[in-house]
């Protein structure tokens, strides 16, 4: 499904991503971890052209999503491809409803009646089903985040991409935001996740990719990894962490 391949960036002399090969297959759940800095978020971003890259490629089911293309075609590859951020970006004047409708509606032209009764489907999933008519500022942090996801959800994406989508809520509110993606991955999403949720990864991902430095120094199913990490700083990583 994405298939990346000798993928570089740079800022001005500064190399971020120095040669990513890697491929995530259909239905496959990647766990992308390593320090800070070490280029993760600058990595997830190229998938959806967030960030330009230097050189390098990236296919997304066959489509270079690098290749030269026009604002309206950018758009429509983006809509394929779901992301949700750390900071939730809800559209503060809009109701939960309203936020995870509008996609559908200015993109894919689906009449309104019909964008929000699938809306208010994807609330019921995400366990928000009461709190449809709530403005952003009237819910806690967790609930905006699942209101991010069914928004992201609401443009049928076949591929869902989380950069910490935990890391800025309150630790009672992680849990709630995990299950979601817990059972997106159930039922077979194929997902990226940036995450420090080492319990995620070690529950939900079938491979762990580690990088550091820019570059993905070590991939191994969870098991693997946490019982036996090969590289010596994905062993520091992990001792780091307990
Ligand atoms: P964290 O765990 O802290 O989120 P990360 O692994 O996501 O870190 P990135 O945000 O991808 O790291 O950043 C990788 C490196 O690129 C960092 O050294 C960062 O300072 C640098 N960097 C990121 N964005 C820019 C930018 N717009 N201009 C210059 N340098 C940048
Ligand atoms: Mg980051």
């Amino acid at each position: 499904t994405i298939r990346l391949a000798d993928v570089r960036k740079s800022y001005g002399d500064y190399d971020v991503l120095k040669g990513i090969d890697a491929t995530v297959a259909r239905g496959e759940v990647v766990v992308i971890c390593g320090p800070s800095g070490s280029g993760k978020s600058t990595l997830i971003r190229t998938v959806n052209r967030l960030e330009e890259i230097n050189s390098g490629s990236i296919f997304f089911e066959g489509q270079d999503v690098h290749a030269p293309m026009s604002g309206r075609d950018l758009n429509r590859l983006r809509s394929r491809i779901g992301f949700v951020f750390q900071s939730f970006n809800l559209f503060p004047h809009l109701s939960a409803v309203d936020n995870v409708a509008m996609s559908p509606i200015r993109v894919k032209g689906v009449p309104a009646a019909e964008a929000r009764e699938k809306a208010l489907k994807l609330l019921d999933r995400v366990g928000l089903r009461e709190k449809a008519e709530s403005y952003p500022a009237q819910l806690s942090g967790g609930q905006q985040q699942r209101v991010a996801i069914a928004r992201a959800l609401a443009m049928e994406p076949p591929v869902m991409l989380f950069d910490e989508p935990t890391s800025a809520l309150d630790p009672e509110m992680v849990g709630e935001v995990l299950s979601v993606m817990k059972s997106l991955a159930a039922e077979g999403m194929t997902m990226m996740c940036v995450t420090h949720e080492m319990g995620f990864a070690r529950d939900v991902a079938d491979r762990i990719w580690f990088i550091d430095g820019g570059q993905i120094i070590e991939t191994a199913t969870p098991e693997d990894f946490f019982k036996n990490p090969k590289h010596p700083r994905a062993q520091r990583f992990l001792a780091d962490l307990r």
